[in-house]
């Protein structure tokens, strides 16, 4: 039975050192009711986003070189690993996979998207097809699976979404016959059928692909190893004292991901909470650190204050030309403008005029809105804004952040307080 799902990120496979690491933590578990999810390694998905838009640039017409810092870096890392034993047979599985993605790059007469998914999706085999072979090569026993048998989506690429019926079907099976041999697989990346071809379930979407496997194995938890000890109330690269959260509830957690928190992809909690599958958070440098858990815990938890900043913000302010009221029936008619545009608004205010929409920097969604709503409505904006959230606020914990910085819009209910500033 698999019993637990570990999730490991690109930054915890990120050198010959990290993965060596990762084998350390796995020589110490029950590796028989474990199943691994892994990324690409380090930055390898920008890497193949950079390329991508190098080849569509130029038609196509690229040589194999254009991808020879992604080749270097991963035959660097395996060369490490295998102690320059060029004879196994993992050299030239990768040899062919580079060679594939090459092929890949050059189809640049399909729609981006769809070209997106075929490619970047190469950075999850690559690192899935090393690591697998380096742990058995180690006496680690396990069994590569390729994801895209198991997570099945719609079409919308780079942000596929989960035909869960038939993900069940496929995911229960591998309990159905498991010898105990660890299975090992990629994280981020699905397929669809009907047409068959690979989709992406949307950047760092690795924590999502591990809570639908979760979820369908009915597993007792799902770990998330990262490079901090657990979940704080603010982010270290940001504010100098941080304090970690060691338990949460999904609400709690899921409020702080709404905000902006970037602690895990905000679609991983849903499965989770569905199942009752608590999620730990836990540290691939010191694994004698108590992970943060978040699970469905009713207790009532005194929370520490949280702080997250947005980034990158506009500030829309929309008023009605003929200075109707910013009643119901205009409301309506913009939420609704928005949700086809698929623009989230990340905050809301409303005058008797004027309704006050914060969401992120998208020059194109921008335009487009602006276009849709320039019949009915007088439309101002700004840029380069921040947004700021402090939940569980307390009187006064705003003041070090603000200085004396212009404030555009201010809003505060009993837990959370934002403001809109430059
Ligand atoms: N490799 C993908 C990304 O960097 C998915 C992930 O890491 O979660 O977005
Ligand atoms: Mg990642």
């Amino acid at each position: 039975m698999i019993r637990k799902v570990y999730k490991f990120g690109g930054a915890s496979v990120k050198d010959a050192d990290a993965v060596r690491n990762l084998k350390d933590i796995l020589e110490k578990e029950n590796r028989d009711e474990i199943m691994l999810v892994i990324s690409a390694m380090g930055k390898t998905t920008n890497a193949i986003e950079k390329v991508l838009a190098d080849f569509r640039e130029n038609n196509g017409h690229l040589e194999l070189n254009a991808l020879s810092d992604i080749i270097e870096y991963h035959e660097n890392i395996m060369t490490d690993l295998f102690e320059g034993n060029t004879s196994h047979p993992v050299f030239e599985t990768m040899t062919n996979l580079f060679l594939d993605l090459y092929l890949n790059l050059k189809e640049t007469g399909y729609d981006y998207d769809y070209q997106y998914d075929n490619t970047v999706s190469f950075g999850e085999m690559l690192s899935t097809t090393l690591i697998s072979a380096y742990l058995n090569e180690c006496g680690i026993k396990n069994e590569l699976l390729d994801a895209r048998e198991f997570i099945i989506t719609d079409h919308n690429f780079r942000a596929a979404n989960p035909e869960w019926d038939d993900c069940r079907l496929r995911i229960q099976k591998l309990n159905d016959n498991h010898d105990g041999t660890m299975y090992i697989t990629q994280g981020f990346i699905a397929n669809s059928v009907s047409p068959k071809t690979t989709t992406t379930l949307g950047r760092e979407g690795s924590d999502f692909s591990a809570a639908i496997f979760a979820n369908c194995l009915d597993a007792e938890e799902l770990t998330i190893w990262k490079d901090v000890d657990g979940l704080r109330n603010a982010d270290p690269k940001r504010f100098t004292v941080t304090e970690k959260i060691e338990h949460l509830s999904y609400f709690e957690a899921i409020e702080l991901a709404f905000y902006g928190a970037s602690i895990i992809h905000p679609k991983t909690l849903k499965p989770l909470q569905n199942k009752n599958i608590p999620l730990k958070v836990r540290s691939f440098l010191d694994t004698s650190l108590e992970p943060s858990v978040i699970d469905g815990t009713k207790d009532y938890i005194k929370y520490v204050p949280s702080y997250i900043v947005k980034e990158r913000q506009t500030l829309m302010s929309i008023t009605p030309k003929d200075y109707s009221f910013m009643n119901e029936h205009n409301r309506a008619l913009i939420f609704n403008i928005m949700d086809e545009l698929n623009i989230h608004a990340n905050m809301t205010q409303i005058s008797a005029l004027v309704l006050s929409i914060c969401f992120d920097e998208n020059e194109k969604k921008r335009i487009m809105l602006t276009d849709a709503l320039s019949q009915a409505f007088k439309v101002k904006y700004n840029d380069g804004l921040k947004l700021f959230t402090i939940r569980h606020y307390q009187e006064g914990l705003e003041k070090d952040f603000i200085e004396d910085k212009k404030i555009y819009v201010e809003q505060r209910s009993r837990s959370t307080y934002q403001i809109v500033l430059e």
